[in-house]
């Protein structure tokens, strides 16, 4: 029993509706729209009338004039999802584009019904889908072999290739029934994402491929290329299981070890350099954008360094900062990288670590400079270090952001008297 005209209830829904609406006559002149269809043309309208159609779409679909001028039925579908690309200038061009479908339906002899909607998402997993495509096409065509396997959701082998016996060294029938991360072992000491991690991204995205280390059951290191499939079960939401594809590749990046140490290491203390460092926080962001694991950044500073070069000498100073490298890279968790990022500033990356596991482990390194003791010719030469800590979540997930938090911690700790790990809360209370 509505007591609201239909003309009222056709406003309601207008307003509620979660695709842009708008009318407007064959020249383009609106003559209502929603707050959606509102949204996606002011910004594309610029300087533009943003009351005409035409006018608003005159730079990203000049095309929308012509489609309408060149339908003669009085009645009918102009286009049904004609795709729009728009590109909102250089400072999001890092970003997916923005599209926009549009579908305009001529309603009477100058009146024209448009819907616009957002589809970025929908093309962007369009994109996902032609990659796993092009590479099933690799796959099918190209000389490796692959092992391939079926999964249960929850990770046990359901079945394996011949293949997996040849790759592995694990005997495809006897591990039936086996959790394959069980079988299977990655290094993920270099950030790689492990295998329950995969199903994960795999289960939300429909597939995830990764390549990293993996040995073989002798103990042999190869480069894998691993990736997981969700298997779609029509009658449910959640996939019926994985499929896992695993491919013995030659790897791609500098063959020999030696030459990924000249070009990850720092020469002097063996540290991670600061270029590594930078392309394992970017790795790691892109993890946190996708599983929200927390990332944490502990930033070390020596103390009154100079004086130590002035006293001892240059040679000592050097000598100083590799002991402190290596005291500190000790007590390193397994995926934690630790790297010289200037002078006598050092940096730990810590995935997987709360802000409480990050002040921890500073602690410890700061308890672990405090306790070196250098022999010299001029007596024992001892170093203390100043630390902050912080977490990508903290952050908001800007890298940038992350550093310069880690950083302003680590001088509130030089402020307040060095040889100390700055405590976060302690100082918001
Ligand atoms: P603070 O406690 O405020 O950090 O004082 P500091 O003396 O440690 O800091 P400052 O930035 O004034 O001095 C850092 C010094 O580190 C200056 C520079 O000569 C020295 N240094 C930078 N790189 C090296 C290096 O590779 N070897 C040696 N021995 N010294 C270095
Ligand atoms: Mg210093
Ligand atoms: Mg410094």
């Amino acid at each position: 029993m509505s007591e609201k005209s239909s003309e009222e209830q056709l406003l309601e829904f207008l307003y509620a509706c979660p695709v842009g609406l708008l009318e407007c006559d064959l020249a383009g002149e609106i003559a209502m729209m929603n707050p959606h269809a509102m949204q996606h043309l002011l910004p594309l309208a610029g300087p533009r009338d943003a009351s005409n159609l035409f006018a608003a779409f005159e730079q990203h679909a000049p095309e929308l004039r012509s489609l309408v001028a060149a339908y003669k039925p009085a009645l009918g579908k102009i286009c049904d999802g004609h795709r729009i690309f728009v590109d909102l200038g250089s400072g999001r061009r890092k970003q997916a584009p923005q599209v926009l479908a549009c579908t305009m339906v001529k309603l009477g002899i100058d009146r024209l019904m448009v819907t616009l909607s957002d589809i970025s998402q929908q093309v962007v997993q369009e994109e996902r889908l032609r990659q796993a495509d092009t590479w099933f096409a690799t796959l099918l065509d190209g000389v490796n072999e692959y092992a391939a396997l079926s999964i249960t959701p929850d990770g046990h082998i359901a079945s394996a290739n011949p293949c997996f016996t040849r790759q592995t060294g694990h005997d495809y029938v006897a591990v039936i029934g086996h959790k394959l991360s069980d079988v299977l072992h990655s290094d993920t000491s270099g950030g790689d994402l492990r295998l329950e991690e995969q199903v994960e991204i795999a289960q939300r995205d429909g597939w995830h491929l990764q390549e990293g280390w993996q040995q073989r059951r002798d103990g042999e290191r190869y480069w894998c290329q691993r990736l997981v499939v969700a298997r779609a079960d029509s009658a449910s939401a959640s996939p019926s299981g994985y499929s896992v594809v695993l491919r013995d590749v030659p790897r791609r990046e500098a063959a020999a070890e030696d030459m990924r140490r000249l070009l990850t290491c720092d020469h002097l203390t063996g540290a991670s350099n600061r270029r590594h460092f930078s392309e394992a926080m970017e790795r790691e962001q892109a993890h946190w954008r996708e599983l929200r694991h927390s990332l944490a950044l502990v930033v070390l500073d020596l103390d009154h360094f100079k004086a130590v070069n002035d006293t001892y000498g240059h040679p000592i100073g050097d000598m100083l900062l590799c002991h402190v490298a290596q005291a500190c890279a000790a007590l390193l968790p397994p995926r934690g990288i630790f790297a010289r990022l200037g002078g006598e500033e050092f940096g730990a990356l810590l995935p997987r670590f709360d802000l409480d596991q990050a002040l921890n482990l500073a602690e410890e390194m700061r308890a672990a400079v405090a306790e070196l003791s250098i022999d010299t010719t001029m007596g024992k030469l001892s170093a203390t270090a100043s630390l902050g800590c912080a977490t990508l979540g903290e952050a908001d997930g800007s890298i940038d952001a992350l550093i310069a938090l880690a950083d302003r911690r680590l001088y509130a700790a030089k402020r307040s008297g060095r040889n100390q790990v700055h405590q976060p809360q302690a100082c918001a209370a």
